[in-house]
């Protein structure tokens, strides 16, 4: 064989739904040297970034940390480490990320019940509510950013309604967190999970979680540990979190004071989630959400003033991603390879009954910056006309710049 050359990639602005151009300090962070993972600089590490992480979900929970692997990760270690065989778990679908939710809740084995509404849109605290009164789930999973849709679903009122009906209340904040607001303790949630890929303006492989004491408690409960490792045979066996990998207890007893043996510590992906974290509260929290509202503001200003059609509710849009129709007559995927070959800008396709349909385009992270939003819509403006789109010359970028103009300083 040739040897390829070394890693060489070209240099591209990732503005489509993620994964992201990340932060030059992560990237960085990455390349520091390896230690062991007991060595006291490792456990000071992941002491530092549990404590960085509480900070970023606002929540004073002790089980706080990083699942090694992608967001989905994160996900499947929340539902298969909380949901027992036959448990019932409702999933309000407004997206391709619920489905994702009630698939791997299916996979645990749970009654699954879903509610759906149409893409673009958000359910009310009502309708959720009246689902929970139906279905009697014991876990409420639920998408907060599902960037297929763009939709960012309110959080703030179902965490006393789960509550009240004694709902344990997950969600996926994977696309959200860092660019939105969310309050993990003021919210009720019993378990959240992330990546670094989206709106923390990392790589994709390590997915941030916290659990509340309650849903502590129900992974305790199913730990193999805990029981001292029954006897093969054990009725009670039944009931152990069918996961090695996932098994949340373990995982917890590997981060906590016990330091317990589980799997290797992703070294590098750990010093990235931890300058993520870092990056975010050095900046402020609430800086961070207002400068990815700022350029989302812009983006969604620049795409109108193209005269470009945007999807779904508005109101409920996050910050971080848009998405728009394609024009008539513009061969959505042919002009989405000139951005990238002409340009070095990376747009998002779409999914489900949006294939085709709509582009996705983001700012988050990194790239929730003035610099990028105005590079995109000039190339944006440019590839569309190429393209027979007829879009007023400069009104993007135009439109655009008054946003980030018009903000305070
Ligand atoms: C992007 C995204 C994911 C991504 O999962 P990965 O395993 O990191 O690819 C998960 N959930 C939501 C809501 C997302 O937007």
């Amino acid at each position: 064989m040739t040897l390829p050359g070394p890693i060489d990639p070209p240099a591209r602005l990732l503005m489509g739904p993620g994964p992201i151009s990340a932060y030059p300090s992560v990237l960085r962070a990455m390349s520091a040297p390896l230690v062991g993972q007991y060595d006291p600089f490792m456990t000071q590490a992941m002491a530092e970034t549990q404590q960085l992480y509480r900070e970023v979900w606002a929540t004073g929970n002790d089980a706080t940390l990083l699942i090694d692997g992608t967001s989905r990760a994160g996900i499947e270690a929340a539902i298969v480490s909380l949901v027992r065989p036959g448990d019932r778990v409702l999933v309000p679908v407004f997206g391709r990320f619920g489905h994702l939710l009630a698939e791997i809740a299916e996979r645990a084995l749970a009654e699954v019940h879903t509610i759906e509404t149409a893409w673009g849109q958000v359910f009310t605290p009502s309708a959720i509510e009246e689902a929970i009164v139906r279905v009697k789930p014991t876990l409420l999973a639920l998408v907060q950013g599902d960037t297929s849709t763009t939709m960012n679903q309110p959080l703030d009122e179902i965490g006393a309604i789960c509550a009240r009906h004694g709902v344990l209340f997950y969600s996926d904040a994977t696309a959200s967190l860092g660019g939105n607001p969310f309050e993990a303790d003021a919210w009720g949630l019993d378990a959240a999970t992330a990546g670094l890929q989206k709106c923390l303006g990392g790589p994709s492989g390590s997915a941030p979680i916290t659990l509340s004491p309650r849903a502590v408690e129900v992974v305790r409960s199913r730990s193999r540990v805990e029981a001292g490792i029954r006897e093969e045979g054990d009725a009670a066996a039944s009931d152990f979190v069918r996961s090695n990998y996932f098994d949340l207890g373990m995982i917890l007893d590997y981060w906590g004071p016990r330091r317990l043996n589980h799997h290797t510590e992703a070294t590098s992906m750990l010093y990235a989630a931890r300058e993520c974290a870092r990056v975010l509260l050095g900046e402020g929290r609430d800086a961070v959400i207002a400068r990815h509202r700022l350029a989302g503001d812009a983006m969604l200003a620049g795409v109108e003033a193209l005269g470009l059609t945007v999807f779904g509710d508005v109101a409920h849009k996050m910050a971080n991603v848009v998405a728009v129709e394609i024009p008539e007559g513009v061969p959505g995927d042919v002009a989405r390879a000139a951005l990238l070959d002409d340009f070095g800008i990376e747009i998002g396709t779409s999914f489900g009954p949006l294939h085709g349909r709509v582009w996705r385009i983001g700012t988050m992270g990194y790239n929730a910056r003035k610099d990028a939003v105005l590079t995109t819509l000039a190339a944006l403006e440019s590839v569309l006309r190429r393209f027979g789109a007829a879009v007023p010359v400069g009104g993007g970028v135009e439109a655009a710049r008054d946003v980030f103009a018009g903000a305070p300083a």
